[in-house]
């Protein structure tokens, strides 16, 4: 058979270009899932400095209204010293006065004082809640890192190793055949495809009789007009893998 050693080639290629496709796949899946534990990481990293930032701005903001109440009481002590001083009633009034604004803003100052406080504690409460988390994540990668990274390596040879591969079983395709095979795998996932018994092995439509004709001569190549991959045919006598049935339906 003419064609007979083009597709050997071809298979070949094919059965590499699956193991590739395959080893890729297993490859996106492990770093993807380093890469989102890393970047987990990194936000629940990021989370604590921020909630710390928060922190030390409250306890700037507490610090201020501390002072601020030391000054008031100051005031209060002076205000009292001054109401003792008193000589009229309407001096008394006003001093009164003076002094019932100033505890208002001490006791608002005290309200403000508790609010801090609380925020203060649920700041702390969250950064040990993201501590938690981060010691967790960081435990998980601490076990499995090497693995994965050992397992990256693996497939990363195997990936390297394929493509050799590949590139040598290249060189022993008509150039012609192999852009066409190329530019149908990277749309189609696989580049080839057989019939047996008058239907694409990949796409499963009936051809027409008159390519199959010219197909089981075992002479030339065509495109299947469903796939457009590139079609052999392929003699009934071993056994089909995929089981799309070796009955001669049409003879
Ligand atoms: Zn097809």
């Amino acid at each position: 058979m003419k064609i007979q050693s083009e597709i050997e080639a071809l298979e070949r290629l094919a059965a590499l270009d699956a193991i590739l496709a395959e080893v890729g796949e297993q490859l996106g899946v492990e770093r993807g899932a380093l890469e989102e534990k890393r970047e987990r990481q990194q936000e629940l990293e990021a989370r604590i400095e921020r909630d710390r930032g928060v922190m030390s701005d409250m306890e700037r903001q507490r610090a201020e209204s501390l002072q601020e109440m030391r000054q008031m009481t100051v005031q209060v002590d002076r205000s009292r010293e001054k109401l003792a001083r008193c000589r009229t009633e309407r001096e008394a009034n006003a001093v009164q006065r003076e002094l019932e604004e100033l505890r208002k803003l001490q006791r608002d100052r005290e309200v403000e004082i508790q609010k801090l406080d609380a925020l203060h504690d649920q700041a702390q409460a969250d950064i040990a809640e993201t501590e938690k988390q981060l010691a967790e994540i960081a435990g998980d990668l601490g076990s499995t890192e090497g693995a994965v990274t050992t397992k990256l390596a693996e497939l990363e040879k195997i990936q390297t190793e394929k493509k050799k591969e590949r590139e040598a079983v290249v060189k022993t395709v008509k150039p012609q055949m192999y852009r066409k095979y190329d530019m149908i795998r990277q749309r189609r996932g696989s580049g080839i495809a057989h019939t047996t018994d008058g239907k694409c092995s990949e796409c499963h439509i009936l051809l027409l009789p008159m390519m199959f004709q010219t197909l089981r001569r075992g002479e030339s190549f065509d495109q299947c007009p469903s796939c457009l991959r590139i079609i052999y045919f392929k003699p009934p006598t071993a056994p089909s893998e995929d089981g799309d049935g070796e009955a001669e339906t049409e003879a």
